[in-house]
């Protein structure tokens, strides 16, 4: 008989995995996938986080490819593989795409030299998808699967999950009362917008962690024609410094250009900033958007410390926007970014929330204006852009098992990894073990007679 496999998180490590399985011949219907979002066709353009694909189908889909970027691979699976299981994520996104010769590679070679002595450039080889055309992967991704009899539960937030009798429950908001669903193996990507979630349980069963580093700053955007030089070099150019004697490191972070637009990610009930680009030219606008993310090591507890950075950067539930010059701009929806603009006198109280550390962004900036001498006060902040980083449970390298539960699976940002082609890949590696040859499986559909979903 086949494993019961529940994935929890419609994400891009889940969608990953169910297709990894399916894709060698795995019993669709014995695979259930359950998220808190909207399938593809029915996800709405804010809903930014949730929904197939997750934070991934609303990204930028900038398709990194080095493992120094995007998260933990290659500490599992060694270069090779890891640089393997990655090159299967993008086939993925290729594959589903409406006109894949449209996906783009960047590849810069070298560090410019008008860069230096301020900056540094990190090298690495990225595809660019683009949002819009990221909702059309989504539909034929999710159609395959479907056709394949994979089971998908939308609309459903998991809360409580039982490694002991394994049980996964969930709000069964079309009926009364609570549904449970029994698993074999459980595989674990709720991703960013799960994280609270993912701590509980941490807690709950006292999960052995290694605690991460604070990753915080701003999401700075400015007209396109300030950066074009870099970009001509990199289309997602990671400008970084160090500053080793203080623990802290700088990078611009997840660039988007010509269609780019500044997105609200909400988590824990604030605001923080993110930003996406769209391939279509009726949505060209010209402007650039990255972060200016911190990486600050050697704080006790980080992630009570970001949350009360960012939560003291809130006026009336929204984040925060200074400009010199600039006013708020427009989602690609025509809606105004949901932003307070502030002025130089409250950007104090900024200064006062990040406990110090705002200088080092102030610095980023000023010295950007050095290297890219028509910026001057051209440009504005989105105030904060935060990256979470869930404390990684400790889990098995071969297929990111729990150590103390060998059939939970931790898979994409809800374990180590930071962007899409790294929790795609941490994904496949989860589920690679199920897949066996085809008439394998043959076999097992026909024979398989388990009653997958319990409601209690
Ligand atoms: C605006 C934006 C732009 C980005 N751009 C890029 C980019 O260009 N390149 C890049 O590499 N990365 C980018 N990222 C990051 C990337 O999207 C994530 O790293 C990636 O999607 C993580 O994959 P995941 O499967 O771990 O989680 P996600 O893709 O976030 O999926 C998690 C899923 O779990 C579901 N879920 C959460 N909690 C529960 C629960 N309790 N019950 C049921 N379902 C639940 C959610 O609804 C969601 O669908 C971007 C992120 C954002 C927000």
């Amino acid at each position: 008989m086949a494993k019961k496999i529940v994935i929890v998180g419609a994400g891009v490590a889940g969608v990953n995995a169910a297709t990894k399985l399916v894709d060698n011949g795995f019993p669709g219907k014995d695979i259930t996938i359950i998220d808190m979002g909207n399938d593809p066709y029915n996800r709405k353009p804010e809903e930014v986080m949730t929904g197939f694909l997750g934070a991934g189908g609303w990204s930028d889909g900038k398709l990194t490819y080095h493992t120094a970027i995007g998260g933990q691979l290659s500490k599992y699976v060694g270069e090779t593989k890891a640089m393997k299981l990655m090159d299967e994520v993008i086939t993925n996104f290729k594959r589903f795409h409406p006109k894949p010769e449209e996906v783009q590679c960047s590849n810069p070679e070298a560090e410019p030299d008008f860069i230096k002595p301020y900056f540094g450039l990190r090298l690495f080889p990225v595809w660019h998808v683009g949002t819009d055309y990221l909702h059309e992967i989504g539909k034929n991704w999710y159609d395959y699967l479907v056709s394949k009899g994979v089971q998908f539960v939308w609309n459903e937030k998991v809360f409580k999950i039982d490694f002991e009798s394994r049980l996964v429950y969930f709000t069964y908001k079309n009926q009364l009362g609570e549904g449970a669903i029994e698993y074999d193996e459980l595989i674990f990507g709720v991703g960013k917008s799960g994280i609270d979630f993912a701590q509980e349980l941490q807690d709950e069963y006292h999960l052995e962690t290694e605690p991460k580093s604070v990753q915080i700053g701003v999401r700075f955007e400015a007209p396109q024609h300030h950066f074009q030089k870099l970009i001509d070099i990199s289309y997602d150019f990671k400008l970084y410094r160090k500053f080793e004697d203080k623990g802290v490191s700088l990078r611009s972070f997840c660039t988007n250009n010509n269609a780019a637009y500044v997105a609200v990610e909400k988590t824990y009930g604030d605001n923080s900033y993110n930003g996406h680009a769209k391939k279509d030219e009726a949505y060209r606008n010209n402007m650039t958007n990255f972060g200016i993310l911190m990486e600050i090591n050697g704080i006790n507890n980080p992630f009570e410390w970001s949350r009360d950075v960012v939560s003291k950067c809130q006026i009336d539930g929204k984040g925060l926007y200074y400009s010199p010059s600039r006013t708020v701009s427009q989602t690609s929806e025509g809606a105004e970014v949901e932003a307070v603009q502030i002025t130089w006198t409250r950007m104090i109280e900024v200064l006062s929330a990040f406990k110090g550390y705002f200088q080092y962004i102030e610095d980023f900036i000023e010295d950007m204006k050095k290297v890219f001498p028509t910026l001057g006060d051209d440009w504005g902040i989105y105030i904060p852009e935060v990256k979470y980083l869930s404390p990684e449970p400790l889990v098995y390298d071969s297929d990111l098992a729990l150590v103390e539960y060998p059939n939970v699976h931790f898979v994409g940002d809800a374990l180590s990894a930071r962007g899409i082609t790294v929790s795609g890949a941490q994904g496949i590696l989860a589920v690679e073990k199920f897949v066996k040859p085809m008439d394998h499986w043959a076999d097992e559909w026909d024979n398989h007679s388990g009653d997958m979903v319990h409601f209690r």
